[in-house]
C-alpha cells in the first residue's frame, strides 16, 4: 500500500536547532510506571515507538537532584553518572530506527517530600508540599539558585553523554521549579526571580540559556511550558502571562512544546473532552515564534493532523495517550494503512497504572508494558504452531481480541456471539453518556477481523455446550463475560442486606438494557470505579430525582487515579444528583431505605421507588463450567484445550479483558511458565552471578 499523497506533509523533516526529525511525530514525555525502576521495559517500550516512527521519542519526567526526589513513582533519575548507563539504553533503543532521543529534566520544588533522600524540599517560598505530608518546602536562598541551575546543567551534559539529542527545560503541569516560580501564587519573592514577570520568568531563560551554551551546538534545547492552567485570575492565563512568556523567550528554544496543566488538564479522559481540546489555548504560539511548535490533543486521525499543520496551528504532532494505544501510528499513516490505526479511547487506564507504580496498561494496546518482560511486539506475533482451529465464544473484549490475535497467528478462527451485535460490555458501555470513544475497542478488532479470510464470525448464535463440543475445534476459549450482581455484596458489604429482596432492585446491566426504574432512585455504588457515577448521569438524564450514595468519601473514588474524580463528581453534582458519601446500605423496608454512615453506624432514611446496586460482577461461567465438569466428553469431542478468558475468567477492566484475550492467542500452542516473563532485579542478579 502506499501512502495518500493528502498526508506527505506529515512526513516532511522538522528542524530542532542542530538535530532534524524526520518527520512531524513527536512522542511528547509521558511517565510509564516503569522509568528507573523498570529500565529495561522502559527502553524496549520507547525503541518501539522509534520503530512505530515517532521521529522524536521523549523519556517520562527525569528528576535532576535529591531534593527532587518522588520515591515511591517510578520516574526516571538523572543525579549522577549512575544514572547515565540506563538512560543510553533507551538512546540506543531509539536511534537503532533513526528517531531522536529528547530527555525532560525536572526539579519538582514541592511537589518532591524526599521521602527516601531525607533532603528538605526547596521551593521559590515557603510553603508545605503537595500530598498532604506533614512537610514543608523551605524558600531557596540565592546560593540555592545557584545550585539548581548547576544540578540542571551537570543533568544536561549528562543527557549528552547518554547519547539524548534533545533536552527539554519543562516548566508545565506545575511540576518544575522553573515554572513553579512563574506563577505569584507560588512565588512571594522581593529579589530578582520574584515580583515581575521578567524576574519571575528569569529561572526558566538561565536554565535555558545554560544549556544552549553547553550543548546547544549538538542538541536541540526545547521549552516545554502550560501556557494556561485553566483556574482564571488566579493561575497562568494563555492571554496575559501565559502569551507574555512565550513573547519574551520567543527564540531562546528550538522548538515550543506548549500545553495546559496540570496534568488533568493535559491528559482529559474522552469522558470530558474531545480530540484537540487544547487548540483554543494554544493556537496563538506560532504567531508569536519562528520557532516550531509541537502540542497535544489525543490526535488519533490525520485529516485533522494535517490541518493543523496547513493551518499553521502547529509543525509537529505531539502525542502521549495515542502513541501509546498504537505505538506504530505515523507508520500505518505513511504506509496508506489508515484504517488500521488502533486509536486511543481516552480512557486513562495508562495514567492509572502509572499511578499505581507498574508498568503502563493501555486497554487498546495489550502489549503495552510486555515489549520487554514478555517480548510481546503491537505489530508482530509468531505465526501459528500447528494447522488447529479455535473456537471463541463471546465478542466482547476478550473474545474479539483473542479472535483477532489467534487470526493473525493463521489460526482458522471461529467466534460465536449471542448478541446481534458485536462488542460484549463495550458496546453496551460505549452507550452510556461521554463514553462513545470506547467503542474503538470493539471498531479496531471487527474491522481487523473482517479482513481476515481465516476468522469467521457469527453473531446472534448463543451456542450451548452440546454445539460447542459438536464442533469440534481443537481449542476453545469461552469468553462469555459477567453481570452485575443485584444482592448487595461489594467492597464494603460481604453480607446479604435485609429487605433487599422485597425492593425493586436492578442493576447496571438491567440500565444498559435500557430499563428505566420508577423513581426517586437510589444508585448505591460500593464498586467506586466510573460504572455509579454514570449509571446515576444516566438516569437523571432520563428525567429521574437521583441519590448517589457511595461507601467512600467521594463519587467514583478511583477514578482519582486516571486524573478524572474531581470532573465526575463535578459533573454529577452540576446535573442536580444529590450525592450521599461515606454510606453503606443498611436495610430496606419498602420503600424507605436505610443508610448507616461508614464511621458512626448512624441510620439515615431515605425514600426510593428503586435502587440500582453496583457493587460487583460474577463471571458467566455456566458454559466453561458445565464442559470443564465432563471430561468424558471432552475427550469423545478430540480433548480440545478449554480456557476462559476476560470478565468470565475475573471481571475487571476493559484493558484487562483485552489483555487476557491476546495472552490467550499468544500462548496456544506454548507451555507457558508458571512465571511467564522476565523479572528486572532477577536479571541483574544473574549478571553479577549473585549465589
Ligand atoms: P469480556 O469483557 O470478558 O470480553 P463481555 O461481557 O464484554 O466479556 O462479553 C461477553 C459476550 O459473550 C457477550 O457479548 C455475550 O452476549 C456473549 N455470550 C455469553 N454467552 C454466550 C454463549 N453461550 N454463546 C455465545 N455468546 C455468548
Ligand atoms: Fe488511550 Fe486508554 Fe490506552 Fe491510555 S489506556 S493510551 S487512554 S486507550
Amino acid at each position: 500500500m502506499t501512502r495518500d499523497p493528502r498526508y506527505d506533509i506529515l512526513f516532511e523533516p522538522v528542524k530542532i536547532g542542530p538535530v532534524t526529525a524526520r518527520n512531524r511525530f513527536y512522542q511528547v514525555p509521558h511517565c510509564n510506571g516503569m522509568g528507573r525502576t523498570f529500565p529495561s521495559s522502559m527502553a524496549a517500550m520507547r525503541g518501539v515507538k522509534a520503530e512505530g516512527g515517532w521521529a522524536v521519542v521523549s523519556t517520562e519526567q527525569i528528576d535532576i537532584h535529591p531534593t527532587s526526589d518522588i520515591t515511591g513513582a517510578t520516574e526516571g533519575r538523572m543525579w549522577s553518572d549512575q544514572d547515565v548507563p540506563y538512560l543510553a539504553r533507551m538512546c540506543d533503543a531509539v536511534h537503532e530506527h533513526d528517531s531522536l532521543a529528547l530527555i525532560e529534566l525536572t526539579h519538582n520544588g514541592k511537589f518532591a517530600s524526599n521521602s527516601y533522600s531525607r533532603e528538605v524540599p526547596i521551593f521559590p517560598s515557603h510553603m508545605p508540599v503537595v500530598g498532604n505530608n506533614p512537610v514543608q518546602a523551605r524558600a531557596m536562598d540565592k546560593a540555592d539558585i545557584r545550585d539548581y541551575r548547576r544540578w540542571h546543567l551537570e543533568a544536561v551534559k549528562r543527557s549528552k553523554q547518554a547519547g539524548f539529542d534533545i533536552v527539554c527545560c519543562y516548566a508545565a503541569h506545575n511540576l518544575s521549579l522553573a515554572g513553579q516560580f512563574m506563577l505569584p501564587r507560588y512565588n512571594q519573592r522581593t529579589d530578582e526571580y520574584g515580583g515581575s514577570l521578567e524576574n519571575r520568568v528569569r529561572l526558566f531563560r538561565e536554565i535555558m540559556e545554560d544549556a544552549k551554551e553547553a550543548v546547544g551546538d549538538t542538541m536541540g534545547v526545547v521549552a516545554r511550558f502550560a501556557v494556561d492552567e485553566l483556574r482564571g485570575a488566579e493561575g497562568m492565563e494563555w492571554e496575559k502571562e501565559g502569551r507574555e512568556i512565550i513573547e519574551m523567550l520567543a527564540e531562546l528554544p528550538d522548538l515550543w512544546d506548549v500545553n495546559v496543566a496540570e496534568w488533568h488538564n493535559d491528559s482529559v479522559t474522552s469522558r470530558f473532552a474531545e480530540e484537540g481540546f487544547q487548540e483554543p489555548f494554544i493556537a496563538f504560539v506560532k504567531s508569536v515564534t519562528t520557532k516550531p511548535v509541537v502540542a497535544v490533543g489525543r490526535y488519533t486521525t490525520p485529516d485533522r493532523m494535517v490541518s493543523l499543520i496547513k493551518n499553521g496551528v502547529m509543525d509537529m504532532i505531539g502525542a502521549a495517550r495515542p502513541s501509546i494505544a498504537d505505538p506504530f501510528l505515523p507508520k500505518k499513516i505513511e504506509e496508506g494503512r489508515i484504517e488500521d490505526i488502533r486509536e486511543c479511547i481516552g480512557c486513562n487506564i495508562c495514567v492509572g497504572w502509572d499511578a499505581l507504580m507498574a508498568p503502563m496498561r493501555c486497554t487498546q494496546n495489550p502489549t503495552k508494558g510486555e515489549e520487554w518482560r514478555k517480548g510481546w511486539h503491537p505489530e508482530r506475533i509468531p505465526e501459528k504452531t500447528a494447522d488447529e482451529s479455535v473456537l471463541i465464544i463471546g465478542a466482547g473484549p476478550a473474545g474479539l481480541e483473542a479472535a483477532r490475535a489467534a487470526g493473525e497467528r493463521g489460526y482458522n478462527v471461529t467466534l460465536a456471539e449471542a448478541d446481534e451485535e458485536l462488542g460484549g460490555r463495550v458496546a453496551r458501555e460505549a452507550r452510556l453518556p461521554g463514553l462513545s470513544a470506547w467503542g474503538r475497542v470493539r471498531d479496531y478488532r471487527v474491522y481487523q477481523i473482517q479482513q481476515m479470510a481465516n476468522v469467521e464470525v457469527f453473531p446472534a448464535s448463543r451456542l450451548t455446550a452440546e454445539q460447542v463440543l459438536e464442533f469440534g475445534a481443537d481449542h476453545i476459549a469461552i469468553a462469555t463475560g459477567s453481570h452485575w450482581r443485584k444482592d448487595g455484596y461489594g467492597r464494603i458489604h460481604q453480607f446479604p442486606i435485609p429487605g433487599l429482596s422485597d425492593a425493586q432492585v436492578l442493576t447496571p446491566d438491567d440500565v444498559m438494557a435500557g430499563v428505566v426504574p420508577a423513581g426517586p432512585v437510589i444508585v448505591y455504588d460500593d464498586d467506586h470505579y466510573y460504572m455509579g457515577g454514570i449509571v446515576a448521569e444516566k438516569l437523571r438524564g432520563d428525567g429521574l430525582d437521583v441519590t448517589l450514595v457511595t461507601s467512600d468519601p467521594v463519587v467514583s473514588s478511583w477514578t482519582s487515579i486516571n486524573l478524572e474524580q474531581h470532573r465526575i463528581q463535578a459533573h454529577v453534582l452540576g446535573l442536580g444528583i444529590e450525592v450521599l458519601a461515606n454510606h453503606k446500605l443498611h436495610r430496606v423496608a419498602g420503600q424507605a431505605v436505610e443508610l448507616a454512615c461508614v464511621f458512626s453506624e448512624r441510620v439515615t432514611t431515605l425514600e426510593a421507588a428503586s435502587i440500582v446496586m453496583v457493587t460487583s460482577r460474577l463471571p458467566d461461567a455456566a458454559l466453561f463450567d458445565e464442559l470443564d465438569a465432563d471430561q468424558a466428553r471432552l475427550k469423545e469431542a478430540g480433548s480440545p484445550s478449554l480456557r476462559r478468558i476476560g470478565d468470565c475468567y475475573g471481571p475487571a477492566t476493559i484493558a484487562a479483558a483485552v489483555y487476557e484475550g491476546h495472552r490467550f492467542a499468544r500462548e496456544l500452542g506454548t507451555e507457558p511458565e508458571d512465571i511467564p516473563y522476565k523479572r528486572e532485579l532477577t536479571e541483574l542478579a544473574d549478571e553479577f552471578a549473585l549465589p
